[in-house]
Order: structure tokens, then sequence, then C-alpha cells
């Protein structure tokens, strides 16, 4: 297979008349060969308008984790269309959806729904200076939360450090970012304990900010202790943690990282993969800090939260991650898939590293180690790697230009080697080419 991208980049040419640049995201806008226009999806396949079909690791970005047409989803989706889309009030579907977030997740002793990772991730951060009365928030080089102003920072898939590992220099990710809105927000290097440790003893941090394993950037996991070790260090000063699940949660397990890694943050935040790509995302955590929000003077709002619709669908597709044997189908596939694309690069000659987690981990093309933090995983040959996507493109397959890939539960053990294959077949084009 050698697919041809002609219409879509034709036609997104055509739309820039009407849109900046033809996209409607800046992670959408300039990726190589063009930005490609779809037509339809099903299971793990996505239809272009070239008339390509492509297996999908991009899931768009996480969120669909039953595959793009699970039928009990778009059931209970369709289903509530008919009984009203937004009522402005609550309803059953958002109690329900509630509680089995509640069920499966070790910190949700509450709920409160919003309408993206972002607006989520906002909430726990004003959440947490509400209820403690302190301004600083921490967080790390390459975790992203979101594109707000206030979190912005040092965290550009393209690599952005500055400043000594041991002190990172905060580095705005946007022009146009409010420069004051990162002036109580402070940058440290993950996976470092003794960073969070020192600075938390000032006792002037209203809360800790994190991905549990760092998905963003890279697919990196917690050095052992370390998530242990920031979790006394939060405990002992009064600093709330944060983690920050939008892409971990419901992906890496039913209880998300925190379960799977064994450590439980005070909040969490949740998107993506809790409503298979319906616009639901969620702040979880303990019942006392959670019960600020009743009634008291901390604004949280927001048109579109809990949605009739995606909290059809968030119900649906939580009561199908809460069935058991899901996560080991996909942990086997997954793992398959990360042996097989490990040993395709080490056949080629290819350094490469394959880390992270069977239903979302990273490539990482020119690294000799697995990375241990941003300033490790920002070494990776960029150019090289898309290069070697564009050309897997061509093959049918779609990952993502900056080396993450996701998994669903209908990517199965023939897809997965069809997979391979493919890589296969795009290293040697790839270091023929070099
Ligand atoms: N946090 C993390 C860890 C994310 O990966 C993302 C999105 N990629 C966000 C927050 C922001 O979520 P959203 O795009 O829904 O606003």
């Amino acid at each position: 297979m050698s697919a041809v991208f002609d219409r879509s980049r034709e036609r997104v040419a055509a739309a820039t008349r009407h849109m900046p640049g033809g996209v409607s995201s800046h992670f959408r806008y300039g990726v190589s060969p063009t930005p490609l226009v779809f037509e339809r999806a099903d299971g793990v396949y996505l239809h272009d308008i070239d008339g390509n079909r492509l297996i999908d690791y991009y899931l768009a970005l996480g969120p669909m984790i039953l595959g793009h047409t699970p039928p009990d989803v778009i059931a209970a989706a369709r289903a509530q269309l008919d009984r009203g889309i937004l009522y402005g009030g609550q309803s059953e579907l958002e109690f329900e959806a509630a509680r089995l977030v509640c069920e499966m997740v070790p910190c949700a002793e509450r709920v409160r729904f919003c309408a993206s990772g972002t607006e989520a991730d906002q909430l726990a951060l004003r959440l947490s200076r509400a209820v403690t009365g302190r301004d600083v928030i921490v967080k790390f080089e390459g975790h992203y939360h979101g594109w707000m102003d206030s979190v912005l920072w040092s965290t550009a898939p393209t690599g952005n450090a500055m400043g000594p590992e041991s002190g990172p220099t905060p580095v705005g990710g946007s022009a146009g970012q409010d420069s004051l809105a990162g002036r109580n927000t402070e940058v440290l290097s993950w996976n470092r304990p003794e960073q969070v440790i020192d600075r938390l003893a000032r006792g002037d941090v209203a809360a800790v900010l994190m991905e549990a394993a760092m998905c963003n950037s890279g697919a990196i996991m917690p050095l052992p202790g370390y998530l242990e070790a920031v979790r006394e260090a939060c405990t002992k000063h009064g600093t709330i943690l944060i983690f920050d699940e939008v892409i971990t949660g419901f992906r890496v397990g039913p209880g998300g990282a925190q379960k799977r890694l064994g450590v439980t943050p005070d909040l969490a935040v949740f998107a993506k993969a809790i409503a298979n790509g319906f616009a639901v995302a969620a702040v979880a955590g303990r019942a006392d800090i959670m019960d600020q929000l009743a009634g008291g003077n901390i604004i949280h709002g927001g048109t579109y939260n809990a949605q009739a619709v995606n909290m059809a669908a968030t119900v649906a597709t939580l009561q199908r991650l809460a069935t058991p044997g899901i996560y080991e189908r996909m942990e086997s596939r997954g793992q398959r898939l990360m042996q097989g694309l490990a040993k395709a690069f080490a056949d080629a000659g290819v350094t490469a590293t394959v880390t992270g987690f069977p239903q979302i981990f990273h490539v990482g093309l020119g690294l000799e180690a697995p990375a241990v933090n941003y300033r490790d995983m920002i070494r990776v040959d960029r150019a090289g790697y898309v290069r070697l996507t564009t050309l897997l493109l061509k093959h049918g397959v779609r990952a993502l230009e900056r080396g993450a890939w996701f998994l669903s539960t209908e990517h199965d053990e023939a897809i997965v080697d069809a997979t391979i294959a493919a890589m296969r077949a795009a290293l040697a084009e790839w270091t023929t080419a070099k």
C-alpha cells in the first residue's frame, strides 16, 4: 500500500478561506504530510476522503478506548437524543455516571462534571487554592494540563526546557499568553523527589499537579517510590495532590494510574476515555474538598456540563469498562504490539525505546535508554520520527508524530500484527532513504 492524501491536502487548503489553517486545534495543524480530512470511522479504522482506510492509533488523542463505533455507547446516545439534549438541570444519567466513577476510582468520593480536560484542570486548581488559602501551584516540565494561561508552561512536545534541571526556568507555551498568569505557577523537574520535598517545605504551595505517569511528552513511568514520596510531602505540608488523569484515566485500568500505581491523590482530573469521544471531563476526589463546591463561594460553571447525551455515553462507556477481562485483553495485545515494534526497530538496526503502558505507550526514536523525564525525552529524533510516521501512514497506519500510541479494545491480534508488518515496511524505506 502506498496511500496518497491529495484530496485532504486540497480540501484543507481550500478551507483556509474560512478557517485559520483549515483546522480547529493547534495540535491538528502542520502535521505531515497534511492534516487529514475524514468522512467516517469504524472500529479501529479511519476512512479519509482520498479513500484510504487507516488503522488508527491516534484514537483522537486518547478518547476512543472502545474504538470508533461501540454499539452500546452509540445506542445509549441515540436513545437519549429523543429524550432531550441539554436540560440545564440534573438527570439520573449524571447521578449514575458519578456513582460509577466513585465505584471505579480510588480517590473519588465525589465527582463534578465539566466539558473539557482544560476546564477540569482549572476547577481542580481553583478548588485547591480555595481550600488551602494558598496561591502557588507546582507543575512539572513536559506535563500538559490544557491550554490555560496558568498551566501552559514548559510543556511543548517539541521541547522547550530552560535553566538547570535542578531548578527549571518556566517557559511560556504560547504567544499571547498572560505573562502574569504564571507568577504563581512553579515548574519542577519530574521524577526528582527531593525537588518536591524541598519546595513544599516552605508551606505555601496550594497544589502539586502532575500526570501520575507522564503521557503527554513520552510515556514515562514514575521511578519506584517517587509518587509515594510526593504523596507523603503533600500530606505533611497540607498541599493538595492532583493527578491529571485525562490520558491515563479509564485507559490504563478501570481505576486509572492511581489504582495501577497504588498512590491515591486528593483530587484527580478525567476526560477523554471517560466517555469514548463525547465531550465529558470530571474532577473527582475527597469528599471534604469536593463538598466545598456545594453552595459556597467557589465558582464553577459550564453550560454544557453533564449534557444529557454525553452523560448517556459516559454511563455506557463506564459500564463496558467495568466488564471483567476488558483491560487484560488490551494489556496482552498492547504488549504484543510494544514487543513487535521494539523487535522491528532492533532488526532494522534503529535505536529506539518503546515505553509506557500497553494501552498508551511511546516510541522514543534515537533514545538509548528509557527517558526518566522531559530532559531525556526531548532528545528524541523528532524529524526522523515525523518521516517514519509519514511512511507508516502510507502503509495504512496512523500514529502520532510525537511518539504516542493509543490502543483500543478493538485492536485485536490480527490488527496488531498488520501494524508491526507496516512498521517493518516503513522502517525498510526509512533506513534506505536516510
Ligand atoms: N491534561 C492532559 C494530561 C491532557 O492530555 C489533556 C489533553 N491532551 C488535557 C489536560 C486537556 O484536555 P482537553 O483537550 O480536553 O481540554
